[in-house]
C-alpha cells in the first residue's frame, strides 16, 4: 500500500511500512478495515512520535499485537500501530521479568524455560502478544488461584494520548492509570513495556499412560515427547 503522503513526510518514511498481508482482519473475520498506514515503530521514541503525529492531525492510533482478538479491536480506518518490532526481553532480578508488548507469549515461554523460570498464568495461545493480552485480562488454568494475567504486572511503561512516556505502579506513582492501561483496549494508553512477575519452573506432573513394562520402553518413549522430557512423569 502507498503510505499516506503527508505521514510518510512526517515520519521522513522511517516508520510507514508496507501494511503486512491481513492487517485489515483479525481472528474473527467478522470485519474488515483498511488501515490508512501502518506504522512500525522500533522503540518507545517512535510509539511516542507516531501518537504526538496523530494528535497534532486526529487522527485515531490503535494499537495492534498479532490480531487474535475477534471482533476489530485492532483493526482501524486511521493508522495501525504494529508493535511486532517492540519484542525486548530483559530480566530484573530473580522474579521479574520486563518484556516489550509485541512479545509473543510462546517466545516468552521459551526465553524463560532457558533461565529456569515461568509465568505463573499461561493462556493458551502462543502467538498472542503481550500488550494484546495485557489490553484484554489474560486468564489460564491457573487463574482462579493466582489470578488473570494482569494480576501479574508489577510496573508498565506506556505512551498516553498526548506522547508523554510514563513510569506506572499498582502502589507507586501513576496508580491509576496502572489500572486502566491493564485491561483497556489501548484506549487508555500504549504499553510499550511491562514487568511481569515470574517464578521458577517447578517440573510440572503429568500423569500420562506409558505402554511397556521395561523401563527402557517408557524412557524411550519420554524421550520422544517434547513435553514429557520437561516434565516429571508418575
Ligand atoms: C486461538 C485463541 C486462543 C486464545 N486463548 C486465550 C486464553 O487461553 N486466555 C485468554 O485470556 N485469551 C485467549 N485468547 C484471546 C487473546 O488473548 C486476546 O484476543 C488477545 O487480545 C490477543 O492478543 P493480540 O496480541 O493478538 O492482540 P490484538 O488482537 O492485536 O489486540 C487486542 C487489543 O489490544 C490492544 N493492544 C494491542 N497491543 C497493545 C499495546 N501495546 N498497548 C495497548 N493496547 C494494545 C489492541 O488495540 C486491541 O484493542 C485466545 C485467542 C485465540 C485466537
Amino acid at each position: 500500500m502507498t503510505p499516506h503522503q503527508p505521514l510518510a513526510r512526517l515520519l521522513a518514511g522511517k516508520l510507514v511500512g508496507p501494511a503486512p498481508e491481513g492487517c485489515q482482519r483479525d481472528f474473527g473475520r467478522l470485519h474488515c478495515r483498511q488501515p490508512q498506514a501502518v506504522v512500525f515503530p522500533a522503540g518507545v521514541a517512535d510509539v511516542q512520535e507516531t501518537v504526538r503525529y496523530a494528535l497534532a492531525g486526529g487522527l485515531a492510533v490503535v494499537a495492534r499485537g498479532n490480531g487474535c482478538s475477534s471482533n476489530g479491536q485492532s483493526l482501524t480506518d486511521s493508522l495501525q500501530l504494529d508493535t511486532a518490532a517492540l519484542d525486548r526481553i530483559e530480566l530484573l532480578g530473580a522474579a521479574t521479568v520486563r518484556v516489550e508488548p509485541g512479545v509473543r507469549w510462546g517466545t516468552l515461554h521459551r526465553w524463560l524455560h532457558e533461565h529456569g523460570l515461568a509465568l505463573p498464568v499461561v493462556t493458551s495461545n502462543e502467538h498472542a502478544t503481550v500488550g494484546g493480552t495485557l489490553s484484554v485480562g489474560g486468564f489460564g488454568p491457573t487463574s482462579p488461584f493466582v489470578g488473570s494475567v494482569v494480576d501479574q504486572v508489577t510496573a508498565l511503561d506506556v505512551v498516553t494520548g498526548d506522547g508523554a512516556l510514563v513510569h506506572a505502579t499498582a502502589d507507586g506513582p501513576h496508580r491509576e492509570l496502572f489500572r486502566y492501561a491493564l485491561c483497556g483496549l489501548g484506549q487508555v494508553a500504549v504499553i510499550v513495556r511491562a514487568d511481569l512477575r515470574v517464578v521458577p519452573a517447578e517440573p510440572a506432573v503429568l500423569v500420562r499412560r506409558l505402554g511397556g513394562d521395561d523401563l527402557a520402553t517408557v524412557a524411550e518413549q519420554v524421550w520422544g515427547d517434547e513435553r514429557l522430557r520437561i516434565c516429571r512423569t508418575v
